[in-house]
């Protein structure tokens, strides 16, 4: 058995150590943070299978120009002479095409489905309560343009596996008795779910310190030591320490952090706001993205939490309250008598999404360092594809094959 360090401990790192302390191996985490204020805590909660078209896909780079110049839209990239930007933005231009797409459906379908039937597995083990429940999803639109691009997204979907249906805005209202729903129409996919994200971490955090894992917040990792094929031993908190293997998770701060390692990760953070209305006498029942605004918006409980916003901003976590009320603008079109007040700067959240710049994550071992794994680089998806990640980076420690490859998620295919 080995002696695993994780850095990072937002839900990728969570969730590793959870398949890691499993397999009987010794887990020490190490955060900058205090683990309650990463991109894993304020999320919208969706587990989504439905998601198997990627960012860079045709059509984001004239919607992302069209954007750009309103302060309110939903994506945004901050215009900056910084090489890894630069890097970045070219990655993503290029892939935006019919073939990356073509080529990124299997592998997001794959790690999905794996990572959703990880979740099914948690919540039926129920080491600890994390509100999963199986409602699934539906794609709000209220124009003909969105309308025929969600059409033609429901049919990919079908083709590949991934039910979804449809739906006429009669029968959105009678999925939705208690909300009064307006909207063209829209497209049902009954296999996703959604869970209360700051309730799993919290209580994950709490089963890992009943099973041994050693946790050190608010200590950042600030260097390494190598020895020609792998890493002697890391820095933190002014100590240096030795682990048998080094897991990377640290989220949208990867790139920058691999740099150490003279690694090269293009990844840019893509911050995204949410806030929480609580005690909320009507409530949504299925989770919705709203989809002209790209508002997602899921039931928690008796709160309701929107989310959205997509600024590609290296690691500035500054709010932007035009951006803020920018989702709260969108939300009267489709629940007209749901009436939001933009919320004070000091209840919004946000977080930072690890970009990379084809939509695919990165997982897997480094070739330079033998005994260094990679995860992160999940995007939009993180929360989604967790445990699946904790599970196929605990394959890869314990030298087993995976079960499912990981060609499509290697660390080093910019290099
Ligand atoms: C508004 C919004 C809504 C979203 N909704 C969903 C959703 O519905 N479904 C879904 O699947 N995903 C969703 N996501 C995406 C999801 O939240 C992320 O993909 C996921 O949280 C990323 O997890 P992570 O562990 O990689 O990163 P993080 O949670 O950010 O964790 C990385 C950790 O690394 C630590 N770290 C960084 N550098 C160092 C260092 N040098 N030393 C030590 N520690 C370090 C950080 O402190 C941090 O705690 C959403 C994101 C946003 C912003």
């Amino acid at each position: 058995m080995k002696n695993v360090a994780i850095i990072g401990g937002g839900i990728i790192g969570l969730s590793t150590a959870y398949y890691l302390v499993k397999a009987g191996h010794t887990v020490t985490i190490f955060d900058q943070g205090d683990l309650l204020d990463n991109c894993s805590v304020g999320n919208a909660g969706m587990i989504v299978p439905s998601h198997i078209i990627p960012l860079a896909a045709p059509g984001m780079i004239s919607k992302g120009i069209r954007w750009m110049f309103n302060a309110q839209s939903p994506f945004y990239v901050k215009p900056r002479l910084n090489g890894q930007l630069i890097k970045w933005g070219i990655q993503f231009y290029k892939h935006a095409t019919h073939d990356h797409v073509a080529r990124a459906i299997p592998a997001l379908k794959d790690i999905s489905i794996y990572s959703k039937a990880m979740y099914q597995q948690m919540a039926h083990d129920n080491p600890f309560d994390f509100s999963y429940q199986e409602r699934g999803l539906l794609m709000l639109y209220q124009t003909k343009e969105t309308e025929k691009e969600e059409a033609e997204t429901a049919h990919i979907a079908n083709k590949n596996g991934i039910e979804a249906q449809i739906l006429s805005a009669t029968e959105i209202q009678k999925l939705e008795p208690e909300v009064k729903v307006t909207v063209r129409g829209g497209v049902y996919f009954p296999g996703d779910a959604h869970l209360i994200p700051q309730q799993l971490v919290k209580n994950l955090i709490d089963y890992l310190k009943k099973n041994n894992v050693t946790f050190h917040t608010n200590t950042p990792v600030t260097d390494f030591t190598t020895k020609s094929d792998s890493i002697a031993s890391m820095a933190a908190s002014g100590e240096n320490r030795t682990f048998d293997e080094y897991i990377l998770a640290t989220g949208a701060w990867s790139g920058i952090f691999s740099s150490k390692l003279g690694l090269d990760l293009p990844l840019q953070g893509g911050k995204g706001y949410s806030f929480t209305l609580n005690d909320v006498p009507k409530n949504i029942h299925i989770p919705s993205i709203l989809l002209e605004g790209r508002v997602a918006v899921t039931p928690m409980g008796n709160s309701l939490r929107f989310g959205g916003t997509m600024e590609i901003n290296g690691v500035d976590r500054s709010i932007n309250m035009k951006r803020v009320k920018g989702i709260v603008n969108t939300i009267p079109a489709y629940y007209p008598e749901m009436n939001v007040a933009v919320p004070k700067q000091e209840e919004v959240w946000r977080g930072l999404r690890p970009c990379s710049p084809d939509g695919l994550p990165y997982i897997g071992r480094s070739t330079r360092f033998k005994n260094l794994v990679i995860a992160t680089g999940h995007s939009m998806m993180g929360l989604s594809l967790a445990p699946g990640t904790g599970q196929l980076v605990t394959s890869l420690v314990n030298n087993e094959k995976t079960a499912i490859p990981l060609d499509p998620f290697d660390p080093e295919r910019f290099k």
